[in-house]
């Protein structure tokens, strides 16, 4: 059995977090895949190391000299070298990363060169073997990523091997040229990496326990969810909840692979299981909250509109003649709300009213802007009678008013419109009723 272990930057800041890594890493023999990020910040103050190669490389491509900001990344390796007492020294890489700097190698290969480096020190301090990610993560050539070819080249490069390191955060296009995934895109490769080799787990180490139920900026110390279903992750991380990348959940979830979101400062507690479906009752009746801010609703109203065959495709056209993508899209008999973002809506408003009368010839057009969307999500929600109930009156009795509710057919999703200034008034609510007081 095999399991894949990717760690994030705040676990690999530093010698004393790599020493964590290790030992979490030698106590589990099924731990034979690595991938690391680049070193994060070692405390709130300190900066990425990869936001230091984009500042740096930013430098060396409007011709300025760049070689402290380099020497300073480079005192970073130093540091975590000496700390662990390798006998390595990365001297020549940084004069390879240097020459490609001014040769203007591309912001992907400077920002790629913190998961290339820290991957050689992991390798080392292991004595695994290292792979470069750009023998084995291909993308195509206009950039998407080729997850066959990968997948095929990957499951050979590593089938027989005992253990590898593989970097995160990048790969190359088929000209040999680095290409990065975008930001947090080491919990990616984690993922292809263990589809390649058709892990038991894919364990996701980072600076916390798990998922929260809701946002702890919002909530004081919120529970943590123990068990979740990548449908019930993908809604809540679209709302905003972020711990994993988002694109992370797909290669996992073809082959049924679960994810362990888990704690390297705490490696004793077991995290958050992210599995395809499960028979485990989530605690609460509610899985989790996630929301966001800065939505506008445009209400249309006509007369007879129930009546009138292809209404709500003209009102959409509306909206695809401008490239704007819809959000939400609560109906009644005569009233249709369309739920945009509002920074993308703003400037396109007035030409797609037109529009709209143009080509659905409502009766009025009203928009309200400044609002929230709320996603409760669970899917112990299915089979508990009253959920809905229960969120509206616990919003009732904070003053709130509710503005629009969407349940989608899959019935683990409850979405709430709100104003903007009740926010996260209205999260508090919710949570509260659901997990204090367990109603
Ligand atoms: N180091 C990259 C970033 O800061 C990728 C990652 O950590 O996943 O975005």
């Amino acid at each position: 059995m095999s399991k894949v272990v990717k760690f994030g930057g705040s676990s690999l800041a530093s010698a004393a977090q790599f020493k964590k890594v290790g030992d979490i890493i030698r106590s589990d023999a099924d731990r034979r895949f690595v991938v690391p990020s680049a070193p994060g910040k070692r405390d709130a103050r300190d900066t990425k190391v990869t936001d230091m190669l984009y500042a740096c490389y930013d430098l060396a491509e409007n011709d300025q000299p760049f070689e402290k900001e380099l020497e300073d990344i480079h005192a970073r390796y130093r540091e975590i070298i000496k700390g662990l007492g390798l006998k390595c020294s990365l001297d020549e890489e940084f004069e390879v990363i240097a020459k490609n700097f001014r040769e203007k190698a591309g912001s992907d290969y400077a920002a790629s060169r913190g998961e290339y480096l820290n991957g050689i020190l992991m390798a080392e301090y292991l004595g695994y073997t290292f792979i470069d990610a750009a023998s084995v993560i291909c993308f195509k050539s206009k950039g998407e990523f080729d997850a066959d070819k990968t997948n095929r080249v990957l499951g050979k490069k590593l089938s027989g091997m005992t253990n590898a390191v593989i970097p995160g955060f990048y790969g190359a296009l088929p000209n040999g040229r680095v290409k990065t995934f975008s930001r947090g895109g080491s919990d990616i490769t984690g993922s292809i990496v263990a589809k390649a080799i058709h892990a038991e787990v894919y364990e996701n180490w980072t600076d916390v326990s798990g998922f929260l139920i809701a946002d702890p900026r919002i909530i004081k110390s919120p529970q943590k969810i123990e068990t979740i279903t990548y449908r019930e992750l993908r809604e809540l991380a679209y709302m905003g909840a972020s711990v994993l990348h988002e694109d992370a959940i797909f290669p996992v979830r073809q082959e049924g692979i679960p994810i362990n979101i888990r704690n390297t400062n705490l490696p004793e507690d077991s995290g958050t299981w992210i599995v395809g479906s499960t028979c485990q009752k989530s605690k609460y009746i509610i899985t989790g909250i996630a929301g966001k801010k800065g939505f506008c609703a445009v209400n249309i109203e006509k007369d007879m509109m129930n009546t009138e065959v292809g209404f709500g495709r003209k009102v959409l056209q509306a909206f695809e003649e401008s490239d704007i993508s819809f959000e939400h899209l609560p109906s009644g008999i005569d009233t249709m709300t369309v739920f945009v973002h509002q920074d993308e809506f703003m400037d396109k408003e007035q030409k797609v009213v037109t529009a709209i009368h143009r080509l659905a010839k409502p009766d009025t057009i009203d928009i309200e802007s400044d609002l929230a969307l709320i996603a409760v999500v669970g899917r112990g929600m299915r089979s508990t009678r009253g959920t809905a109930g229960r969120i509206f009156s616990a919003l009732a009795h904070a003053h709130i008013n509710v503005k629009m509710i969407d349940q989608g057919s899959s019935e683990i999703n409850i979405i709430i419109g709100v104003a903007n200034s009740d926010f996260e008034a209205a999260i508090r609510a919710i949570y509260d009723i659901f997990v204090e007081t367990r109603l």
